[in-house]
């Protein structure tokens, strides 16, 4: 024998009456011995509920209760509830003249949803041809006087059953009533809410049924709410004492006590969905899993009580009286906890006895306030726990550090005395983002990383473009998911929070205009969590915001210089924000665009290696300048002239002559050694005649020509096989506060390192104490939309795996 137990949800309309049946109708087809089990039809239980209040209070309830029993006619007009009906007409009759109802009564009205739904089951079923029966449950199960909640009689009840069973057998099912039930003068009881769970535990019990097979909405118990976490997965096996954990934090689905009666018997149970009872739902054995299994659940409707004060400090019995003098009103905790500042108890109850839990503590310890041991006893009310269940401390520094780094702090958090368990109280407004955080992190699913993207021009474009492109592989490869939620340039956002899509350049003209603290409140509002900002623009305008960003949950990388060329006060204060908020800052393409030359520094700087000096060839254009122009025998302005063409150098070249964007590289590196250099120690020498720099560029670009006899003359010097090369040079006593920073044109040997360089290549050389003469050499294409778009990729990438 089977039970078969179906919810208020099932039955709510035509279509889940419909699947029902179905499902009755397959089993007895394949000749399986079934009983089923009913709750009431769709919230019809507290629409009764609702009538019966509004009739206590003598309003009119008329027009409800017909809307009641329409709802439960509607599409079957041949089946009679006219007895059903009648009943609550009188019962509701009653109460609104005498102005007052007992939970006797309450239990006579609520039990008419129950028999209202099986008596309709039964109907259809017997129309379509099977052998149903309807059967009152409060003819077999015996129960004590606790209206509203009342316990079984076991041993009563089990003859009751067993012999109502052995009269009906054969092809008979049995249609029951859940939730209700009999006591000894045979008025009646309910279980409490959600009371057929109980009933149908109790019938398999009775019955020694070989399974429960639950039918829900939904398709088994999930690894969290799937309404809350998309990434939530199905749990296909558990053992009553996992379920049991479940239970107790929430999942509505199982409570403690109705598990008990299959625990004894060892009788499986089985979640399944009626929109979908194909799939095998979540079994529920006595056998526990290897790994064990974790899972989140939250706890919504309740407050949390502080109680604050210096006294309470390491003071013994504390705890003791918060719950003695709680209990004694009937008000449950379920978790407490010493607060973070330590001077404090907070304890979690439920939210509709938060103010009553306050004053009961308030008068418990009112001697203590006149000792000032407790100064203060307050309600937080929108707060929601969340518990992860399975996990134990050793590991809990992992989501709670996730947790931290998107700005979700804990109110408190606690670890339970019984089983792996650990709760977390966080602001209800928080709650959506601190699930997904968790989940992502505990379960190593797909962790989702959102990106705000500012500047789409030749580097922030290829960039874009670059994500969407390999978004895919990186999830299947790396399980992270890169979702762009903001494209963005000075004027225009563009804003999706599922991500941007590969139209984004034609979308963006319908863009908005935007402050920064819009972004911020997008992300704030659509939950997105691992929140990374991208500087593509060259402003110094935009850096303005960097430290808005890291106080509001951002990681930051830049390819734009001009935050770590700024004061070296700026420079400063952006770390010190940085680690106040766990946050980072990634510029590889700083400094020689994709190449690993930040990293590699850091690197060695971290781990203790002395770097005495770096030296290269940091500009891509003035490389590719120099190396042509000491390799041939043309005129200098011809051979700018073609880089100019060619899109080598800024529109206006006088951008890369002037030796300032060598100069902000060669700044950068040496902040990266703790020196705390300004620009303005950069001795620069400008490659443009002084006549030359002051006007527009149109002047200059005609006078190019004007460049060629400075630059022959400096060629001719040379000493011969020497070569010209514009460098940037860190030299001096790098342990001193500052270090001297040349950037210049020099003359080596074509045989050396720097002689080298071809094309538009850069190279940097890196000089350590242990490496002696011998220095660490990177070099490659320092410069390019595409490289340059690549190493910020590469940040993002280092960023994701930091966090
Ligand atoms: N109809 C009752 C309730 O809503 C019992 C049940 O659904 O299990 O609580
Ligand atoms: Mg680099």
């Amino acid at each position: 024998m089977k039970i078969l137990k179906f919810g208020g949800k099932s039955l709510a309309n035509g279509k889940g009456i419909h699947k029902v049946i179905d499902i009755i109708q397959d089993k007895v087809n394949r000749g399986e011995a079934i009983t089923v089990v009913l709750s009431a039809r769709g919230k019809s239980t507290d629409e009764l509920e609702a009538i019966l209040d509004k009739a206590v209070k003598n309003e009119s309830y008329q027009e409800q209760l017909e809307a009641f029993k329409q709802y439960q006619v509607v599409n079957y007009e041949d089946f009679n509830v006219d007895d059903e009906f009648e009943i609550l007409d009188k019962l509701f009759e009653g109460v609104s003249l005498l102005g007052d109802y007992s939970k006797r009564i309450k239990d006579q009205v609520l039990s008419q949803g129950e028999v209202i739904s099986a008596k309709l089951l039964t109907h259809i079923l017997q129309q379509k041809g099977v052998n149903a029966n309807f059967t009152d449950s409060r003819e077999l199960i015996k129960t004590d006087g606790k209206f509203g909640e009342a316990q079984p009689l076991d041993k009563l009840s089990k003859e009751n059953v067993v012999d109502h069973f052995k009269k009906y057998n054969g092809t008979t099912v049995n249609i029951v009533t859940g939730f209700i039930a009999s006591n000894a003068n045979n008025d009646t009881t309910t279980l409490g809410r959600n009371g057929s769970n109980y009933t149908a535990a109790l019938l398999a019990n009775y019955l020694d049924a070989e399974e429960l097979q639950n039918f829900t909405h939904v398709s088994g118990i999930y690894t969290a709410n799937p309404d809350l976490v998309s990434d939530a997965k199905k749990i296909e096996k558990l053992s009553f004492t996992e379920a049991n954990e479940l239970a107790y934090f929430g999942a509505n689905i199982l409570h403690a006590k109705t598990i008990i009666p299959l625990i004894e018997k060892n009788i499986p149970l089985r979640i399944l969905n009626t929109f979908d009872h194909e799939n095998d739902g979540t079994l529920i054995t006595s056998e526990a899993n290897e790994k064990g299994i974790k899972s989140l659940s939250v706890l919504e409707n309740v407050s949390l009580v502080n109680l604050e004060g210096r006294g309470l400090l390491g003071k013994v019995g504390v705890d003791a009286r918060i719950f003695k003098a709680l209990a004694y009103k009937n008000i449950s905790v379920s978790i407490i906890s010493q607060g973070s500042s330590e001077r404090g108890i907070g304890l979690v109850v439920e939210a509709d006895k938060a103010v009553q839990a306050k004053k009961v503590l308030e008068q418990e310890f009112e001697t203590d306030f006149y000792k000032r041991d407790v100064n203060m006893i307050t309600v937080e009310n929108d707060v929601s726990v969340i518990s992860i269940i399975g996990q134990d401390l050793s590991t809990f520094h992992r989501p709670y550090n996730a947790l931290i780094k998107n700005r979700v702090i804990p109110l408190l958090f606690n670890n339970t005395v019984t089983g792996k368990n650990v709760s977390l109280v966080v602001y209800k407004n928080q709650l959506h983002k601190a699930l997904n955080v968790i989940h992502g992190e505990i379960f190593g699913v797909t962790k989702k990383i959102n990106i705000a993207v500012f500047g789409h021009g030749l580097v922030g474009g290829t960039l874009v473009d670059q994500i969407l492109k390999s978004a895919k592989e990186i999830e299947k490869r790396k399980k992270i998911e890169l979702n762009i939620f903001a494209v963005a340039n000075s004027k225009k956002i563009l804003l999706n929070k599922k991500g941007i899509k590969k139209t984004w350049q034609l979308d963006i003209k319908e863009g908005t205009s935007y402050e920064i603290k819009d972004v911020i409140e997008f992300a704030d509002e659509n939950h997105l969590e691992n929140l990374i900002a991208i500087d593509n623009t060259a402003s110094e305008a935009f850096t303005n915001n960097y430290i808005t960003l890291v106080e509001n949950g951002f990681d930051l990388v830049s390819s734009n210089k001009v935050a770590n060329t700024l004061s070296f006060d700026f420079y400063k204060e952006l770390r010190i924000k940085l680690e106040e908020y766990q946050k980072q800052y990634l510029y590889e393409t700083n400094v020689g665009a994709g190449l690993p030359l930040i990293d590699t520094i850091k690197l060695l700087h971290l781990s203790g290696e002395n770097i005495t000096r770096i030296k290269g060839v940091f500009s891509g254009s003035l490389s590719y300048l120099f190396n042509t122009f000491s390799e041939e025998e043309r005129q200098f302005s011809e051979i700018l002239q073609e880089a100019i063409d060619n899109g080598f150098t800024e529109p206006d070249p006088r951008e890369d002559l002037c030796g300032n964007d060598v100069g902000r590289k060669l700044l950068i590196l040496a902040r990266e050694l703790d020196l705390q250099n300004e620009f303005i120690d950069i001795n620069i020498h400008n490659l443009i005649p002084e006549n030359l720099r002051e006007g527009e560029a149109k002047g200059f670009l005609e006078r190019l020509k004007d460049l060629d006899s400075v630059y022959k003359k400096i060629k001719d010097d040379q000493k011969s096989n020497h070569v010209l090369r514009y460098i940037g040079d860190l030299h001096g006593d790098l342990f001193a506060e500052k270090g001297i920073l040349d950037v210049k044109l020099v003359s080596v040997p074509e045989s050396s390192a720097l002689g080298q360089v071809k094309g538009s290549d850069s190279i940097f050389e890196i000089y350590t104490e242990s490496y002696g003469d011998q220095p660490i050499v990177i070099q490659g294409a320092g410069a390019g939309a595409a490289v340059t778009a690549r190493g910020v990729f590469g940040d993002i990438l280092r960023l994701t795996e930091k966090g």
